[in-house]
């Protein structure tokens, strides 16, 4: 199975010159997934069997308890406006498939938590990529996701005090921005919020719930996408009447692979194909 796999992927790069990335920007949901501080349940799983049955077969079953906006997470609009969109009413063509942009702040981010994505980030990231396409979702790669989960870094400080939290998200400027101007669908964090830990209430929440956009916070390796050329796929469990959920969030392009890099992949290519042919032939 693996051999084949090798093969269709040698083969991909020999005769197209064209290497495919999927790339899986999910924490994985467990006893220490990252929780907002406000009386939501910790993600916990419970196993309720698990082994080898009367009747000769393997069987387990569990029971999960969490809060809905705890690790990677998508935020309805429904979160913070009235009469938006729940969870399972986001029409599906807006979820899978999508444009994405990476906006990388983590230079400043590593001077002071306390940034934003800004309008003049925007700017510069479309005088050198070009426009940020309509119906994309715009991704902040701030570094933050290599803290994950590690409470007092992702959060600045200890969990309790959201008056004293400190992390980088999107200003209301490049948020209101991204709507008016770009119509984009959604936004994705690496931090817990789209509202940045300073916010004294939450804005961006409320400006882009709105609109109707999704959000995704607490979102991994957001700095592993490319600029642009990407397109995303977030799939939220359809929970009905949902404030948000937990979600499957990845990502996929390809690039071309350049002359050196195929005569490369060709050397590959055929160590594979000799290893298979000494492995199978009698
Ligand atoms: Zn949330």
């Amino acid at each position: 199975m693996m051999e084949s796999y090798l093969l269709g992927y040698g083969l991909m790069i020999v005769l197209c010159g064209v290497e495919s990335i999927l790339l899986d920007m999910t924490h994985t949901f467990d006893n220490t997934s990252i929780c907002w501080p406000n009386g939501q349940a910790k993600f916990q799983l419970k196993i309720l069997a698990k082994g080898l049955q009367p009747g000769g077969f393997w069987y387990q079953g569990d029971d999960i308890t969490s809060g809905i906006h705890v690790g990677t997470h998508m935020d309805a609009p429904c979160h913070f406006y009235k009469d938006r969109w729940c969870i399972d009413e986001i029409p599906i063509g807006r979820l899978v498939n999508r444009p994405v942009v990476m906006i990388d702040i983590r230079q400043k981010a590593a001077q002071s938590p306390d940034v934003n994505v800004t309008l003049d980030d925007l700017k510069r990231f479309e005088t050198k990529y070009g426009k940020i396409p309509s119906g994309a979702v715009v991704v902040q790669c701030s570094g933050w996701s290599d803290k994950y989960p590690d409470v007092a870094a992702v959060f600045g400080n200890n969990r309790e005090d959201t008056s004293d939290f400190h992390f980088p998200a999107f200003s209301v400027a490049a948020a209101d921005f991204l709507i008016e101007q770009r119509g984009i669908v959604g936004v994705a964090v690496d931090t817990p919020s789209v509202d940045y830990g300073q916010a004294d209430i939450y804005p961006v929440h409320v400006l882009l719930c709105n609109h109707n956009l999704y959000l995704l916070e607490n979102v991994k390796d957001t700095c592993l996408l490319p600029p642009i050329g990407a397109t995303l796929t977030s799939l939220p469990s359809k929970i009905k009447g949902s404030s948000g959920a937990a979600t499957r969030v990845f990502a996929s392009w390809t690039f071309s692979v350049s002359r050196a890099g195929r005569v490369h992949y060709r050397f590959k290519f055929v160590v594979v194909l000799l290893t298979l042919i000494t492995t199978y032939l009698p």
